[in-house]
């Protein structure tokens, strides 16, 4: 199959591209398209055999489901069968943005979107050319990220292209996304609002109007079952293996060396992702041992890291790096959801020094 492949303006949206794109999604096709967290693939979420698509297209397991994308607030009415004042709050505070929020499902939304679970998952992206997408479509749109299934997901249209070209019917490019990684993902089904997945809204951010906020254990003790599917799988990851540095300052930048110049010496090509902070005082020697660096800004600033992160995963790959040191963050604010990644993109391989 050709990929059509039309660039779109975020601040000057040609309307002739977003109604071919939507009578696609009307056609039961596959768009890919940007929002404010990564590039999203879009079925219409009413339509079985459009879902069905997404799957075939990522090669993603039946059993892990999508999340609806809405164009206005009030459409969560046609999909949940409940939405509580929480909710409410929840809604009117952060949509459109970075929160997918979980209810009760009405009766209608198609099995393969929930796997048949008996809630829903529902955003609002914050992306004027994903809104102007939905709208004109006329249905919720299902749509996970635009990657292969387990690989990052993109944070460009190139990005899509490169896992999914000749495989889906057209890819809406608007440049880089803003955030980076995923959204978050809240559980509002039950008693206490509950992150499901942590994203671009903090948990302290929705504490704050939301009050109590769990974090479900399946996140970090890896002997129970993550409450969101998605979350059991290998993801995020890169075909490098990736392995993440913790400790102090210093003791990182030792080990780093230490470990450049082993895997050097066995011939290995090694990626090197690193904060400003670690950067500087690594030695040209080393610097120069490593088939791919980049060198991710200071520690301090956590979006632009994340915003980053994805694309030089994938840049690493490109550059053929066998192996990527990388380091670690504080789990405080966006970096729970950054270190969430990270941790998922290396298997949980962490040296501590
Ligand atoms: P993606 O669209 O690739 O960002 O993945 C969507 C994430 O939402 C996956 O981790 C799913 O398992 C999760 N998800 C979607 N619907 C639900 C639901 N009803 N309950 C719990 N998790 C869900
Ligand atoms: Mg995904």
């Amino acid at each position: 199959m050709e990929t059509k492949y039309w660039k779109v303006f975020k601040d000057d949206i040609n309307h002739k591209i977003i109604e071919r794109a939507a009578g696609i999604i009307s056609d039961g096709g596959l768009v890919a398209f940007p929002t404010e967290t990564v590039y999203g693939l879009g079925a219409n979420g009413l339509n079985s055999q459009a879902v069905k698509r997404i799957f075939e297209a990522k090669g993603r397991p039946i059993d892990n489901p999508l999340i609806l994308h809405v164009a206005e607030a009030e459409d969560v009415f046609k999909l949940a069968s409940q939405v509580t004042e929480c909710a409410q709050k929840a809604i009117n505070t952060f949509w459109p943005g970075p929160l997918t929020i979980i209810l009760p499902k009405q009766k209608d939304i198609p099995i393969e979107v929930t796997a048949g679970l008996d809630t829903v998952a529902i955003r609002m992206p914050a992306h004027p050319v994903a809104l102007a997408l939905i709208k004109e479509a006329g249905v919720p749109v299902a749509a996970p990220s635009a990657n292969r299934s387990g690989y990052p997901s993109p944070t460009t249209g190139q990005h899509v292209y490169d896992d999914l070209g000749g495989r889906i019917e057209a890819i809406l490019d608007s440049g880089f996304t803003g955030v980076g990684l995923e959204s978050t993902i809240l559980d509002l089904s039950g008693d206490i609002p509950t992150i499901l997945r942590p994203g671009g809204i903090t948990r302290e951010a929705l504490s704050e109007v939301l009050g109590t906020v769990r974090v479900d254990p399946g996140l970090t003790d890896l002997q129970q079952k993550p409450k969101a599917p998605g979350m059991k799988y290998t993801h995020y990851s890169p075909r490098a293996e990736v392995v993440l540095i913790k400790g102090e300052r210093e003791n990182v930048r030792c080990k780093i060396c230490e470990l450049v110049e082993n895997y050097f010496c066995m011939g290995k090509k090694i990626g090197l992702l690193l904060t400003e902070e670690t950067w500087e005082n690594i030695d040209d020697k080393v610097m120069l041992s490593a088939t791919y660096s980049k060198n991710l800004g200071s520690c301090l600033a956590l979006d632009e890291i994340a915003r980053m992160l994805y694309g030089e995963l994938r840049s690493c790959d490109v550059a053929g790096v066998d192996i990527i040191f990388t380091e670690t963050y504080t789990e405080k604010g966006l970096g729970a959801a950054l270190m969430n990644r990270l941790l998922k993109s290396a298997g949980y391989k962490v040296v501590n020094v």
